[in-house]
């Protein structure tokens, strides 16, 4: 008797999406390290926030927080001005 029950809550795990979410949840790269300010002159770093057409990856996808996400796209604009990240690649 115990062990159908357990049988039954079981096939209803497996229908539950959130069971192969990953349980881990990301953290800020930025609050992690307590910076303030996001440099643009930091290309190589910026680079990783955006993908190989030079778009900007949203911040779902990265973890980096609202707050922090806001600076990164406008150091990242800024660098696109000053020529150091593209605007687009082919
Ligand atoms: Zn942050």
């Amino acid at each position: 008797m115990d062990r159908k029950m357990k049988k039954d809550t079981s096939s209803y795990d497996d229908k539950n999406p959130n069971k192969y979410r990953k349980e881990t949840k990301k953290v800020c790269a930025f609050c992690a390290e307590k910076s303030e300010v996001i440099d643009y002159k930091n290309s190589v770093k910026l680079r990783k926030y955006m993908t190989e057409k030079g778009k900007i990856i949203p911040r779902r996808t990265t973890g980096v927080c609202a707050k922090h996400q806001r600076e990164l796209t406008n150091a990242i604009k800024r660098a696109r001005v000053m020529a150091l990240l593209p605007y687009r690649t082919l």
